[in-house]
């Protein structure tokens, strides 16, 4: 069996764009036969590119910078004559009873033209039976021909359409789990741009799961010829600094603004040239033209592509339907409590920056500095490491420096500073509850530590949380 695989843009492209644009389709080809386990030879043809196989598998539709595909069976002729005697024997049974029309495509040299070998072939078939109508035939017999060979179409079906992915460039996809972004991702990734993703974590560990299952959904579908990585920012803190000090009506807006300084900050550092949300105009409050103007300007070195710009909601429904999410951004929760009754709609951007003067200045490049970096299959092998009490017998262990130590009273049980964790000797027998101020670096030193098989959990919130529970 040969499948034809037609090129969309792709074919606008000049000699040498287009020759760089085809290795990367020939490479995200063949990372898709590896993924799917499918034994297949690529040829690389003016037009398209041929697969020779032996069966056909639905994971060509999904492939982006393909048109068409086609299911073709070669046949070898001398002439009009054997053409039309053998396309007769493989369609005669076809077309019996039912209304046909022949299309041919020709390329080479021949003594017939596409016209008349249409007729012809034509001809054959009414003699087995089928009646000719070329307006709306039930079955239309489409044949290619290339030199002695022609190629009668078996099955017909639309592409993904777009360009190769790693053809445009790289971007960062800011990705909750909820149905717009990953839609936005979609689309970003269709026309051609190389991804990796941006999750701030407003929900802790269930909702970090959410997001590695959807990406995991998603990566292995579509993303054929990447491995994209998943930055994950845990945005608890700010949300709570938000919280204390932030006028609720500006809640949504300045979270925002954050969410996109640490996006910038991270395209930046790591070289990509957009940022992608899935913000469609006017759909809630943050989404308002003065809204995203007032978003917008938090960035300095990127910019932000917004794919999903002008579609309507349902549009956008309908769309993570067809690609296969719906299903799991339905089951992710709307985790940020910040939906203050009535949010301001036109923000006004000094106002904005003056009151975000009222927020801890230091969390922004603190919650950067414990980001974790997941890869694909994104698969999260720890049990939360969250606690929220200590339980009895268990060791409290403070492991900020003295200087911090000072600033902040806490009573632990154990100082061990976090630049010393790796030299300390802790017991495999017992329970270890890190804290830190806000609860982020001892994540990461308790997914060190559960790594050499120790009982270790981190405190939700931090000491600053602690704290507050014995205050209040
Ligand atoms: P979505 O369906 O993508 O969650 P939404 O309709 O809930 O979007 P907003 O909450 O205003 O709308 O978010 C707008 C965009 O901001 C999202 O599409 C996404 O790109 C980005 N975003 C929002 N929350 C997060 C998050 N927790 N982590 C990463 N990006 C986020
Ligand atoms: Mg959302």
């Amino acid at each position: 069996m040969l499948i034809f695989l037609k090129f969309s843009e792709i074919f606008t492209k000049t000699e040498k764009v287009r020759k760089v644009f085809l290795n990367i389709l020939k490479k995200n080809l063949e990372s898709a036969f590896e993924r799917e386990n499918f034994k297949g030879k690529v040829i690389l043809k003016r037009d398209k590119f041929i697969v020779e196989a032996s069966e056909y598998r639905d994971f060509f539709e999904r492939i982006f910078g393909i048109k068409k595909i086609l299911v073709v069976n070669e046949i070898d002729f001398k002439d009009l004559k054997d053409l039309k005697k053998k396309i007769k024997k493989l369609m005669g049974d076809k077309v019996k009873g039912k209304t046909f029309g022949v299309r041919v495509k020709r390329k080479g040299k021949h003594n017939f033209n596409s016209l008349q070998a249409e007729r012809e072939i034509g001809g054959e078939l009414v003699k087995k039976g089928g009646k000719v109508n070329l307006d709306n035939p039930s079955l239309w017999v489409k044949i290619e021909i290339e030199e002695n060979k022609a190629y009668l179409v078996e099955k017909e079906i639309y592409g993904a359409g777009g360009f190769p992915i790693g053809s445009e460039g790289r971007v960062l996809c800011l990705v909750s789990g909820g149905f717009d972004s990953i839609v936005a991702s979609y689309m970003i990734v269709k026309r051609g741009s190389g991804v990796s993703f941006l999750f701030f974590n407003l929900g802790g560990f269930t909702h970090l799961k959410e997001v590695t299952c959807l990406l995991n959904f998603f990566w292995k579908r579509y993303l054929y010829g990447i491995s994209p990585s998943l930055f994950v920012i845990d945005f608890r803190p700010i949300v709570e600094d938000i919280r204390g000090v932030v006028p609720r009506s500006y809640w949504g807006i300045i979270l925002k603004r954050k969410m996109f300084e640490v996006a910038g900050e991270i395209a930046k550092r790591f070289g990509f040239k957009a940022i992608v949300t899935g913000e469609s105009l006017g759909q809630v409050s943050s989404q308002t033209l003065d809204s995203l103007y007032v978003i917008d300007r938090i960035l300095k070195d990127t910019m932000c592509l917004r794919p999903l710009i002008g579609f309507d909601k349902e549009e956008i429904i309908n769309l993570s339907r067809k690609i296969g999410t719906y299903e799991i951004s339905k089951r992710v929760k709307e985790y940020c409590a910040l939906v203050p009754d009535k949010p301001v709609t036109k923000p006004d951007l000094k106002k904005v920056e003056e009151i975000e003067l009222l927020l801890e200045k230091n969390l922004i490049s603190l919650v950067i500095r414990t980001m974790r970096v997941i890869n694909p299959p994104y698969e999260i092998e720890e049990e939360d490491v969250e606690i929220e009490g200590v339980p009895d017998g268990a060791i409290k262990v403070d492991i900020r420096d003295k200087e911090e130590r000072e600033i902040l009273a806490f009573g632990a049980d154990l100082q061990v500073p976090y630049d010393e964790i790796d030299n300390y000797d802790f017991e495999k027998g017992k329970i270890y509850i890190f804290f830190c101020n806000y609860g982020l670096f001892s994540q990461e030193v308790v997914l060190k530590l559960r790594k050499k098989g120790i009982k270790a959990y981190a405190y939700r919130g931090g000491i600053i949380r602690f704290n507050s529970h014995f205050l209040f």
